[in-house]
């Protein structure tokens, strides 16, 4: 397997902007990769570049108001492939795939999919190639299958962990979805997020996995915690610093149907939110947060509850007597802010 860093558009990016100095991120799994293109940059152009040691867990993590602080004039944010191509002032999309092929572990998972007549297909960002192949062999097999529509951030039948906009209005028309490629992560969210069966087919592990367990935990401990946020006198509402994560209206909005249930509310603004960083507030007995969603609904290490945007809209339906309803089945955990200044292919 070669993990393939589009450095084409880098140096093509290079040559027509002629930067000073380039702030470079990326996820964890494309370092190597990402120290590589940066040597060649400095070796090739002399151009300074920094590679952010900070977190880089989805296209939410963009490094644009940096930027300058840095003395540089050019972003590149590496892996997180989208519709969109430029985010913010200075910050391009570079694309990261992944060559591992699918066909072996299809071939295995049809047995598996046999048993339901439409399947639904969906990936991340690495393995969006391997959509049609995949849609091909399966239908070679006599199965229904169906892609997700493209939209104006998302590839057709793309996920990211908070996303599922593509894929969720074909829920009701599927009977299950196979997922591609090896996130856990990534395959669970579909789960949740659309209630139906979904199988990860892992090309590297040559193992398919049903994500219903997986599924069925979170989804029991994020009904938990907005029960155990129910009884919470003094809520602090945390607004992520995270350029593409930042959901002021959302945070405004929350807060004040607290305050209209008769819970207090102290504002807080925090770039991670991790049970470290929240100790200190030992008077605040829950939190709502409307960063990424994740962080709440895989987050097992909270001592107190942690609730993500769609857990606090369960939690002011029960105040409200509404009731909860299925509050994680919604194409879309959060409204990413990195999709308003788009610049699409
Ligand atoms: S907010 Fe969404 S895109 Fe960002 S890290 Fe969380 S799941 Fe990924």
């Amino acid at each position: 397997m070669t993990l393939w860093i589009d450095e084409d558009k880098v140096f093509r990016l290079i040559r027509e902007r002629k930067p000073k100095g380039i702030v470079v991120n990326a996820p964890g799994g494309l370092l190597r990769q990402t120290r590589t293109l940066i040597e060649k940059i400095e070796a090739e152009y002399g151009i300074p570049c920094f590679l952010v040691g900070d977190s880089c867990f989805g296209i939410c993590d963009t490094m644009d108001d940096d930027v300058t602080k840095l003395g540089a004039d050019l972003a590149l944010h590496i892996g997180h492939n989208a519709v969109v191509e430029e985010i913010g002032e200075f910050t391009h999309l570079i694309d990261a795939k992944d060559d591992v092929k699918f066909d072996a572990i299809i071939e295995k998972s049809i047995p598996t999919f046999k048993q339901y007549k439409r399947i639904g297909l969906a990936t991340f960002s690495q393995h969006l190639d391997e959509l049609e192949p995949a849609k091909r062999q399966l239908e070679a097999a006599g199965l229904e299958v169906y892609l997700g529509r493209k939209n104006n951030l998302l590839f057709e039948s793309q996920t990211f962990g908070c996303d599922f906009s593509t894929i969720y209005p074909m829920s009701k028309e599927v009977d299950a979805f196979c997922y591609l490629g090896e996130s856990e992560f990534h395959a669970v969210g579909v789960a949740l997020a659309t209630g139906k069966p979904t199988y990860l087919l892992d090309p590297y592990l040559d193992e398919i996995r049903d994500m219903k367990e997986e599924a069925e935990i979170r989804r029991k401990r994020s009904i938990l915690a907005v029960y155990n946020a129910l009884d919470a006198r003094v809520f602090g509402v945390v607004t992520g610093l995270k350029e593409g994560q930042k959901m002021l209206g959302r945070s405004r909005w929350i807060s004040k149907r607290l305050e209209m249930n008769g819970r207090k509310v102290v504002q807080l603004a925090m770039r991670d939110i991790t049970p470290d960083r929240l100790a200190p507030f030992r008077d605040i007995e829950a939190f709502v947060q409307t960063a990424c969603p994740r962080i709440s609904i895989d987050g097992f290490t909270f001592d107190r509850p942690v609730l993500s945007i769609p857990q606090a809209d369960a939690l002011v339906g029960l105040m409200e007597g509404r009731g909860m309803g299925e509050f994680l089945e919604r194409p879309k955990w959060i409204e990413l802010t990195t999709g308003l200044i788009p610049k699409s292919r």
